[in-house]
């Protein structure tokens, strides 16, 4: 039999240098005499005209193979993208080489989602060269604005959490931090959502079909990735043992790298995102035996780890292939983290002072585990001085305080796969509930409380609980949900570790994509009226717009602008979803992921109402009312039957008042398919009033809240999350909040336990319409429906729809008088400064990360 060729070295070529490590010479160094030619081609793209032009046309004939005569708008996108991703790379290129020679703490953004939608508008903006292209293209025929539309979204996450991390890593980029961010090239992003007969049915998101010119594909750094296997246990004298783990199936990942640019900046910072690869690129053995599927098999099994991405928000659900994906990623991403770290030959002791890790969520608290088996089991060191080291490097976000969120893993499942793993996290919780007993002696039911192992059949992993005990620092989004975390989540822990352990950082958007980017007549009114734009890099000099807010002109300026969004919205939802609405009504919009938490039911239910009251009204009556469109986006996970009932019954409701003549003037209501971040761009500068209604206590910040009051849209909202501190900034007169309080809603969820009497006799009223099938067959609704009666109402809708109800009518009121709204909507703009990411940012630096700006000179 001929020799098996060595599959290995013809399918993974691995580099041998990672760029320049200090204090040692290179592997290979360009001849003296070749520096000048290197210098002179090596040299960055032109930022002129010709320039631009130039590398669109060569992108166009060379790259793309196409002609002028043969050209469409994809391909000029294409072309387009292609020319400013060479620059961007320039740029990045810059970056690193500083950041090598500096040398600085490096942070590290763990994160499962990174939810970045468009990048070209983003990257022609913080470069500053949208205007040159705009000018090059007109020439060539071209309209940038049309060009940026042909744009995929890269879709990598569910919802706000994925959001935040994009919006986190603009500002690092925008700040100078030397960061990185970590996550996972999902072949398939959060599915596509369309309506069909009311329902929402899902598509795969394959995102990557026409190529993807905002990623560099790393062939070449790759890491092994082992599941399963077994634990060896080697005695090396009488009192030292080793565990080496062994065996099991390796999988490969590679490294694939997005550019972000910062605004106004030389520094460009970049995510990392793994996809998952098979070792060998073919079993010769099995294909040999004449076992060509089983070799094809291996291959898809290591495909699969990263292929999909779970689209559940604020929801876990135990698949197998999820934590393969967990493990997957922060496995590569330590190797890659601690080969960084490596280059410059120092001692593990410095790891903790050049090394910050975060973690977005529970997700990657694997890494925790990680990095203490990396240390013990391959470096050689003690446990003590392992563990002293990973809980100086990781900090911890927690995201939710929904019970059925926070993660857990079946301790038989975790030690399948990952058994020297499971080994670790008994080890980390006997010595973690041994000092707790020594703190707490003779406290039985706390040991059992605060232990990372939930007892049962089976038992299991709490990962929140491993996430902070492994970490320096754990934080929450907004002040509420961190006092909410200190207070009663993890009242125990703040007991033991001290209170210094929790904090708060308020999340925040970046500016730059949230109203430079999706509002430029705004941005360029701000930018006017303040004489500079020094607002995009600090967000608090929009204050100084407050002087503006009672001058009769620029609240006519600002006006005309908010009109002019609606009127784009308008007709983005006459050609996306068939109806038509007039501009000049109220724009009262909730897009959000659909989930009973949010209460998106609550606003139908109220809509409903109001379709009701204004049947019964005289034409005189009538005449009297605001015009209303309201506007309803967002998905909700494919397995999540109510929340998908709530889009079918938005959709019925829409249907009947849409053709109904008796409101035709003043009630219009839609469901638009396929929220994402670029219909966010669209959706959220035409608001005049957006709902953000979540049961008290239940959502941990919210973010698009933010994005909302800062394109001059007021809220309706919850004193919930983040809205309690915008309210804080732009003033009780400018925000409209109703409901209970946190504190008050466990009174009413015992109380409706046992409730006897009916729900609120207005909600009564509108179950009534929809039992009568007003809106449709009523048994569809059904299980939605007795939600609120049999089913206890755990969101307590029914407790808070009178005040509810009321809140609406104090909105209509308040937009009847067009001056007094004005100066409301210039004023959320002028105070919105504190809900800037940089903000959020600075604080993590300071606080939690103890690092200062690294920026290219
Ligand atoms: C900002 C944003 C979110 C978060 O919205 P919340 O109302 O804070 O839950 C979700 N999806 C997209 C596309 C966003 O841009």
């Amino acid at each position: 039999m001929p020799p098996l060729p060595d599959t290995k070295a013809n399918f993974h070529h691995k580099r041998s240098v990672t760029g320049p490590i200090p204090h040692q010479p290179p592997k290979w160094m360009p001849a003296p005499e070749s520096l000048p030619i290197w210098q002179k081609f090596t040299a960055p793209e032109g930022m002129d005209l010709e320039s631009v032009q130039r590398s669109f046309c060569r992108h166009v004939t060379k790259t793309l193979a196409r002609t002028a005569h043969n050209m469409d708008d994809f391909a000029a996108y294409q072309a387009l993208a292609l020319g400013v991703r060479d620059r961007l790379i320039d740029k990045w290129n810059i970056t690193q080489q500083h950041h090598t020679k500096m040398d600085p703490k490096r942070i590290y953004y763990l994160s499962l989602e990174f939810l970045l939608g468009r990048s070209l508008d983003n990257a022609l903006l913080n470069l500053d060269i949208k205007e040159l292209y705009r000018d090059a293209l007109k020439q060539l025929g071209f309209r940038v604005e049309d060009l940026v539309n042909e744009e995929v979204d890269a879709a990598l996450g569910n919802g706000g959490l994925g959001r935040l991390a994009a919006c986190f890593m603009d500002s690092l980029s925008t700040l100078n931090v030397a960061a990185w961010g970590y996550g996972i090239r999902y072949t398939y992003g959060i599915f596509q959502q369309r309506v069909v007969d009311g329902y929402q049915t899902e598509f795969p998101d394959y995102w990557l079909n026409f190529g993807n010119p905002w990623e560099i594909e790393r062939l070449d750094v790759t890491y092994e990735v082992r599941f399963r296997g077994y634990v060896n246990k080697i005695v090396e004298d009488e009192n030292t043992v080793r565990y080496v783990w062994e065996g099991g199936d390796k999988v490969v990942a590679v490294a694939y790298d997005v550019p972000i640019p910062g605004f106004d900046t030389k520094n460009c910072i970049n995510i990392r995102l793994w996809s998952g690869k098979p070792q060998k690129e073919f079993d010769f053995a099995s294909f040999n035996e004449g076992n060509y599927e089983k070799a094809v098999e291996e291959q898809k099994t290591s495909e699969n780890i990263t292929a999909v991405l779970y689209p559940n928000d604020n929801h876990m659900v135990g698949k197998i292939l999820r934590l393969k994906q967990q493990y997957l990623f922060v496995c590569a991403t330590l190797q890659d983290v601690i080969r960084r770290f490596k280059k410059t030959s120092r001692p593990w002791s410095d790891f903790p002072g050049q090394v910050a890790i975060q973690l977005n969520d529970t997700h990657p608290t694997l890494g925790i585990v990680e990095l203490q088996r990396v240390l013990i089991d391959e470096e050689g060191l003690s446990w003590a001085d392992a563990w002293d080291i990973v809980t100086k490097v990781y900090s911890f976000t927690n995201h939710t305080v929904l019970p059925e969120a926070l993660e857990k893993w079946a301790v038989p499942l975790v030690a399948d796969l990952l058994p020297r793993h499971m080994m670790i996290i008994f080890d980390i919780n006997l010595f973690f509930l041994q000092d707790v007993e020594r703190k707490f002696p003779h406290d039985r039911d706390r040991l059992r409380r605060m232990s990372i192992i939930e007892e049962g059949h089976p038992q299991y992993v709490r990962m929140a609980f491993l996430a902070i005990v492994g970490s320096h620092t754990v934080n929450g989004v907004a002040e509420l949900h961190s006092n909410l975390i200190k207070n009663v989540v993890f009242k125990d822990f703040v007991e033991y570790f001290g209170a210094a352990k929790f904090t708060n950082v308020t999340n925040g958007v970046t500016p730059r994509r949230w109203l430079y980017q999706c509002n430029p007549r705004l941005a360029s009114l701000i930018t006017e009226k303040l004489g500079t734009r020094a607002w995009l890099k600090d967000l608090s000099q929009l204050k100084k717009l407050s002087v503006f807010a009672d001058d009769q002109q620029f609240q006519a300026k600002f006006m005309e602008i908010k009109y002019l969004n609606k009127v784009r919205l308008s007709e983005y939802i006459r050609t996306h979803a068939n109806v038509t609405i007039p501009p000049d009504f109220m724009f009262d919009i909730q897009v959000k992921r659909i989930h009973e938490y949010k209460r998106q039911f609550m606003n139908i239910l109220s809509v409903i109402y109001r379709y009701q009251r204004l049947k019964g009204l005289t034409k005189e009556e009538r005449a009297k009312e605001v015009p209303r469109a309201v506007i309803f986006a967002g998905k909700a996970a494919p397995g999540y039957f109510i929340a998908k009932l709530v889009i079918k019954l938005i959709n019925s409701v829409a249907e009947i008042v849409n053709k109904d003549p008796d409101v035709a003037q003043l009630l219009k209501v839609v469901f638009i398919p396929n929220y994402n971040v670029s219909l966010a761009e669209v959706i959220i500068p035409a608001s005049d009033i957006s709902q953000h209604i979540s049961t008290a206590g239940t959502e941990a910040s919210g973010t698009s809240n933010m994005k909302f009051v800062l394109n001059g849209g007021l809220i309706l909202g919850t004193v919930d999350g983040a809205n309690i501190e915008i309210g804080e900034e732009v003033g009780e007169e400018n925000i409209f909040f109703f409901g209970k309080l946190a504190d008050q809603v466990e009174e009413v969820r015992h109380a409706n336990r046992y409730r006897r009497s009916d729900v609120d006799p207005k909600l009564r009223v509108v179950i009534d319409l929809i039992d009568q099938g007003v809106f449709g067959d009523p048994r569809i609704f059904e299980p939605l429906v007795s939600t609120l009666t049999v089913g206890g109402d755990y969101y307590i809708i029914s407790a808070d729809f009178e005040s509810y109800i009321t809140a609406q009518d104090v909105v209509d009121k308040a937009y009847k008088d067009k001056a007094g709204w004005s100066k409301k909507a210039v004023m959320c703009t002028a105070l919105m400064g504190k809900f800037s990411s940089d903000r959020s940012i600075l604080d993590y630096c300071k606080r939690i990360w103890k690092v200062t700006p690294c920026a290219v000179p």
